[in-house]
């Protein structure tokens, strides 16, 4: 291959970041946009004061083989462990079932070392939130933030966002934007709260039912010389939908409450409260294609929206999307 393309890809989630790895040693320069201060998207970390919390993804499991030997290759790095929490079902702070079957599996030693692992091979530019993808009549697209600098010109871009941005930015190519935007998302509040001694529970996540919360889980991930009890609790997405313009602290103190209710254990007052809303926080109807790809433009569309609404997903959505631009690449420069 004498001339190698270019590709850029917007968004530094587990799809963005999984492609542009697959992609390397195949293409000349990638590049990855994002533009948060960190790579992640909706993996998460949360800083409160002195407390870190995961307030994204709280483990993934694995059913596709492709993704076992991804995970297999992850743990043999270290960078995942199997999850050998006690995870039970609540109601009204009975255990009504205890989940012991499922293999979940965590990073190490917090859920974003899965995507930082990848980032540190990439070309990452952080900070850059990309507003306009321009196509060239001679081929490629210059790339535009949202005060209008220009970011580089690519022969391929991807746009690995969530549903809604990739249905902004597509739009030059209708087939693409339209199935992003046909996408609906769920609206999630997170809560975290730091609690100055460990809570009476001697479990270490539950599924939460007839509550406003749908999942708690006692964070694992602490600093040294740090005691504290953390906790991270998600509300179901009816309920984060009826509050999602709510104010934040009344939503924290319902959350609160919910979550004393569910444990049914004594009150105590958190040393740290927060609360986070994900307004698209994972996908209700992915497309059932893998990943999106137009030939004629060179762009393409890739995230768990595609596929299913979890990390599985983004990583198998990505994989999908470099193996599209390997076969393009080898077809248009070989
Ligand atoms: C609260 C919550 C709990 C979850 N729990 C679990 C769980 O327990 N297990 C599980 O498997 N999955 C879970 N998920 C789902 C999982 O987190 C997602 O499926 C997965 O992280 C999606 O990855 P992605 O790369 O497709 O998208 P994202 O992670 O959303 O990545 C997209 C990236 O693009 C960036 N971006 C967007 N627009 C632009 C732009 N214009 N320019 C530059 N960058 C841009 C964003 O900042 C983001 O970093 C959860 C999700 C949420 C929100």
């Amino acid at each position: 291959m004498d001339k190698k393309p270019s590709v850029a890809i917007i968004g530094a989630g587990l799809a963005g970041l999984t492609c542009g790895t697959a992609l390397q040693g195949m293409v000349d320069n990638i590049r990855i946009f994002e533009k948060s201060i960190f790579a992640g998207g909706r993996i998460g970390r949360f800083r409160a004061g002195e407390y870190e919390f995961n307030h994204g993804a709280q483990y993934f499991t694995v059913n596709n083989s492709l993704f076992w030997n991804i995970v297999s290759a992850w743990q043999s790095e270290g960078v995942v462990r199997p999850w050998d929490g006690w995870i039970v079902e609540l109601q009204k702070g009975q255990i009504i079932n205890s989940d012991m079957s499922t293999q979940r599996f965590v990073g190490v030693p917090r859920m974003l070392e899965i995507v930082e692992n990848l980032a540190r091979r990439c070309d990452l530019v952080t900070s850059v939130n990309i507003a306009e993808l321009e196509h060239q009549e001679s081929g490629g697209w210059r790339l535009f933030n949202q005060r209008g600098d220009y970011q580089g010109l690519f022969d391929i871009v991807i746009v690995a966002t969530a549903a809604h941005q990739a249905a902004e930015l597509c739009r030059p190519v209708k087939r693409i934007s339209k199935a992003a935007a046909n996408v609906d998302m769920t609206v999630c509040w997170s809560a975290m709260f730091a609690f100055e001694r460990r809570l009476d529970l001697p479990y270490d996540a539950a599924f939460v039912l007839d509550s406003p919360l749908s999942w708690i889980s006692r964070y694992q991930y602490a600093e040294p010389g740090h005691d504290v009890d953390c906790w991270v609790l998600h509300a179901t997405p009816e309920w984060s939908q009826q509050y999602v313009a709510s104010f934040r602290g009344r939503v924290m103190n319902a959350l609160l409450d919910a979550f004393w209710e569910a444990t049914d254990i004594a009150v105590a007052k958190p040393l740290s409260a927060s609360v986070h809303c994900w307004k698209h926080a994972q996908p209700i109807n992915p497309i059932g294609e893998d990943s999106l790809f137009d030939e004629a433009k060179a762009l393409g569309a890739c995230g768990d929206w595609c596929t299913a609404p979890r990390i599985e997903g983004a990583v198998l959505s990505g994989f999908s999307m470099a193996d599209r631009v390997m076969k393009y690449v080898r077809k248009k420069y070989a």
